[in-house]
């Protein structure tokens, strides 16, 4: 077997520290070193018997040193990969990559000159919750799916410190949005149409503690994205709606429903109800027989280790699961929210907005 890739982590706090375990065990792979301006945080490393690098730059000059994972505040990932790429060496990146979509065009070029592999970590494709929607949208379980709405909250505002600047990339459509978009855009295949959005700064911070945003496509597909931080009581995970059903899955737990309309039961009028003040027939539940409950199945699917995929794509240039040209759709996206939640327009001119911006 051929020698194992040596990887050194840079910014060494919660994600940083999470990929040790995402490598723990790897046959192409191992996490050879760590190198983080906190010097707690180099402490850390070095008790978790890590080697340590004064900075990027020995890091850089390390020619035992094969790739190195990018896992900083967001600001900063640019620069650590161009010098990186440039060194020689490969690189992993967290999400969001880069904080706007041209500068990650410019990384993409500097790696395709240093013929190095630059690939994201967008792990949330293979979330559960996610796998199960995208396969009742694949296999039209609920007939051809017309709307769906993502939602994440929470009731704890923005975590940490750097996530309320600005300057570091902070705020949550940079921060949760970017997953949920990467999941949008990964199933709903096609043009986008439309985008408009507000951002929410309910916590008085100078970033997005949260934000909605509706997005159209050419396929006739709509979607509510929406991220907060301030909801005390929350809404379902997901909620899809299709011509010939309806599912909502209601957290991470998976636990939800499936329900479709019973093709072979006769139909019949509704019959009103009493609602509030008025009577309705419109609202009235259909009659049992009209429809179908399921349970929401569980899709069997395990995340492709990333990192296998990562040596693979250097050692046998096999296709990335995660692909540059998908990130960038996701920053162009992201660019967009945040110009239609600054002028209150709906933006429309995607064949612009794909175009690099000077
Ligand atoms: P964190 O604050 O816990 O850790 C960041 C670390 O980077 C700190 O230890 C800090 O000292 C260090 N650092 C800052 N500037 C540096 C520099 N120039 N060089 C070297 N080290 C530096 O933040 P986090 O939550 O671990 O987030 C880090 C990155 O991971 C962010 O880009 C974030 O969006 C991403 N992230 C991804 C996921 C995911 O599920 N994919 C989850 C959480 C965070």
């Amino acid at each position: 077997m051929s020698k194992k890739m040596s990887l050194v982590i840079v910014g060494f706090g919660g994600m940083g520290s999470y990929h040790v375990q995402l490598i723990e065990g790897n046959k192409n792979i191992k996490v050879s070193g760590v190198y983080d301006i906190a010097d707690d945080r180099q402490q850390v490393a070095s008790k978790l018997g890590f080697k340590t690098y004064p900075s990027l730059e020995a890091v850089l000059q390390d020619s035992t040193v094969d790739a190195i994972l990018i896992a900083t505040p967001n600001d900063v990932h640019k620069e650590i990969a161009i010098k990186a790429l440039e060194a020689g060496k490969h690189v992993v990146c967290e999400k969001p990559v880069t904080i706007n979509s041209r500068d990650l065009l410019d990384i993409i070029d500097v790696a395709k000159k240093h013929d190095r592999v630059f690939m994201v970590h967008q792990n949330r494709r293979w979330d559960e919750d996610f796998v199960i929607v995208k396969d009742i949208y694949d296999r039209h379980k609920i007939g051809e799916v017309f709307h769906l709405e993502s939602r994440v909250q929470g009731a704890n505002g923005i975590p940490g410190d750097w996530r309320h600047l600005k300057a570091h990339g902070g705020g949550m459509v940079l921060d949760w949005g970017v997953h949920l978009l990467d999941q949008l855009l990964f199933m709903v295949k096609g043009k986008i149409n439309s985008v408009t959005a507000n951002l929410s700064f309910a916590l008085g911070d100078e970033v997005d503690d949260g934000f909605i945003s509706y997005i159209t496509f050419e396929n006739g597909v709509t979607a509510v994205i929406e991220v907060g931080t301030t909801n005390y009581v929350k809404l379902p995970r997901w909620y899809i709606k299709g011509t010939e059903g309806t599912a909502l899955i209601q957290d991470w737990d998976l636990s939800g429903e499936m329900v479709t309309r019973n093709q072979s039961a006769e139909k019949s009028e509704p019959k009103p109800i009493r609602a509030g003040q008025g009577l309705t027939k419109t609202m009235a539940p259909p009659s049992e027989s009209a429809t179908i409950r399921h349970t929401i199945e569980k899709v069997k699917t395990t995340m492709p280790s990333f990192y296998d995929n990562f040596a693979a794509v250097i050692n046998d240039k096999s296709e990335p699961i995660v692909k540059n040209e998908e990130v960038y759709r996701v920053l162009v996206l992201i660019e967009a929210i945040f110009k239609a939640a600054e002028t209150g327009e709906v933006i429309k001119d995607f064949d612009v907005l794909n175009q690099p911006q000077t």
